[in-house]
């Protein structure tokens, strides 16, 4: 089965995200854990997590329906010692609030080297920020989001990823969300069906289909190997709606939250049940 839904908000409280997301026909959604735009936020009261989990079940969501989103402001690959130490106590919050909410999954972008350090080095340190990480929390499952490459961010090619997982020591709780619109701006391109099926041979070699626990779908107002992030109402950008269809007949992408971060929110319901369709339709 295929989990399907937006990016829900979480105003007047997480607990209000499930109902939202069902009312929208989602099968699956993405939230953050707390205003993405702040490095700190209140806890979370015990009725903010039993409420959270009341309006799960009722509104049949499980865990590995729901993909996290971290805040803005965390860099994991800082150059600067005192901001990585900021970076890395934030997100480990966002992970224990992941956990308190009986969730699995938390999505990150990896990191930025600033031009301050070599881009290698950056990668290994976002991937010692991971290790410090895992070794402070119980269960929650990192997941690394290739970028567009926009700036200074790392994590737009493949290797990438790749040298970020290969230098986490528990590999079982690390795994990474393909964005559609940034693969294509980074220069993979999903266009055709043979085109596409080449940039998913090249992430099975280089990363593996294991690692794969989440996607953002997205369509790109951005041009192909532009570097540049900017996301388009499914059917409306430089992919088209062709590239979700074969996404939403494919198994490969079963079982894992598929995220809509898509522009207009109007628009939402009819895309879920586009994709949902063509899901449904798969043989
Ligand atoms: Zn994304
Ligand atoms: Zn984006």
């Amino acid at each position: 089965m295929k989990y399907i839904g937006p990016h829900i908000s979480i105003a007047g409280g997480v607990e209000n995200a499930p109902a939202r997301a069902k009312e929208l026909g989602a099968t699956g959604f993405g939230m953050f854990t707390k205003n993405q735009r702040q490095w700190v936020a209140k806890a979370y009261t015990e009725e903010n997590i039993s409420r959270f989990k009341e309006n799960m079940e009722a509104c049949g969501y499980k865990a590995d329906q729901v993909l996290c989103h971290d805040g803005y402001l965390i860099n994991l690959g800082h150059p600067e010692e005192e901001k990585l130490e900021k970076s890395r106590a934030a997100f480990l919050d966002e992970v224990l609030r992941v956990e308190q909410l009986g969730l699995k999954y938390l999505n990150f972008h990896p990191g930025s080297h600033l031009k301050s350090i070599d881009p290698d080095a950056c990668l290994d340190r976002i991937a010692e920020s991971i290790n410090l990480t895992l070794a402070q929390s119980e269960s929650a499952v990192l997941v690394i989001e290739n970028t567009a490459g926009q700036g200074t961010n790392l994590g737009n090619r493949f290797e990438e990823i790749a040298r970020i997982i290969a230098g986490v020591k528990d590999q079982s709780r690390v795994g990474v969300c393909l964005d559609t619109c940034h693969t294509f701006a980074a220069g993979y391109d999903l266009r055709t069906e043979e085109s596409m099926e080449a940039v998913w041979a090249e992430f099975d070699r280089l990363v593996g289909f294991d690692f794969l626990k989440g996607m953002h779908l997205n369509d790109a107002k951005s041009e192909y190997a532009s570097r540049v992030d900017r996301h388009h109402s499914l059917g409306k950008g430089n992919l088209g709606w062709d590239p979700f269809e074969r996404i939403m007949k494919d198994k490969r992408f079963e079982g894992i939250p598929l995220v809509l971060e898509t522009i207009d929110e109007e628009r939402w319901p009819a895309e879920i049940a586009q994709l949902q369709e063509w899901s449904d339709s798969r043989l």
